[in-house]
């Protein structure tokens, strides 16, 4: 249970409600104690990092004039290179700049060739309702497309899989901002696997999944109930070796 003086959290990105669903007690100790914990190395999660700052470093000279002005494989190396490989693990290293690179590169040729760039890397964030809580999300990109839709761009390096919560508050929040578009579409790149997934804003389709995030939100912000739920990504949770009270 947190101290009696501990302030409700009000403002969530997709990342606090999965954590949330994941594991409440791993959501207590990131977000509520703000805890760092012991970070588990986790290659995907290094090169996915790299992957997408090399996109946003690509990004606005290849929305604007269509070519790269970057010196990609040095970049890459680079940010590989900012992470810290156990030494078992060093030897994985160039492959690891390879992927990111290519990652890099499939997301470029994945994007919609008649668009024009809105917004690459912003935070944007709407109340909910009138009770003081924001709805935060980060965006990679937001395009208009040639037939006037807005689109927002979400690029993904790990497995294609659910990803309907970030998916859900992203439209809102574009939504929000793009109020008098026409259409608001989302699309998941997943670049490892080539894969487009495109959905249309439908407030109505989505009640739902609304309703969910909005009972997880209620009950996080009681602060009465963060039990543990053990599972296979423990292994990658930071407070397994400290401060989890199942391990
Ligand atoms: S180690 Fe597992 S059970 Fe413990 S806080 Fe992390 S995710 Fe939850």
């Amino acid at each position: 249970m947190p101290p009696a003086d501990t302030a409700p959290p009000r403002r969530f990105f997709p990342t606090h409600i999965n954590t949330y669903r994941q594991c409440p007690e791993r959501y207590y100790h990131q977000y509520i104690r703000k805890r760092k914990g012991v970070p588990q190395f986790n290659r995907p999660l290094i090169v996915g990092g790299a992957t997408h700052r090399l996109i946003a470093a690509v990004l606005p000279g290849y929305m604007r004039f269509g070519r790269i002005d970057l010196d990609l494989e040095a970049q890459a190396r680079e940010e590989i290179a900012t992470s810290d490989y156990p030494d078992e693990e060093l030897p994985y290293r160039e492959q690891d700049a390879l992927d990111a690179i290519e990652m890099t590169q499939t997301a470029l040729d994945m994007l919609p060739r008649d668009a024009t760039s809105l917004l690459q890397e912003r935070k944007l964030a709407m109340l909910l309702g009138r009770s003081g809580v924001e709805i935060c999300a980060q965006v990679d990109l937001v395009v208009q497309t040639g037939d006037g839709a807005i689109e927002h761009i979400d690029f993904k390096t790990g497995k294609v899989r659910d990803n309907s919560v970030q998916s859900l508050m992203l439209r809102a929040v574009v939504g929000k901002r793009y109020r008098a578009a026409r259409e608001i579409r989302s699309t998941t790149l997943y670049l490892a696997h080539r894969q487009r997934q495109t959905q249309t804003l439908d407030p109505d389709a989505s009640k739902a999944d609304w309703a969910g995030i909005a009972r997880d939100i209620r009950a996080i912000r009681a602060l009465d109930s963060f039990r543990p739920t053990p599972g296979p990504l423990c292994e990658y949770c930071p407070f397994q070796q400290r401060e989890c009270s199942v391990w």
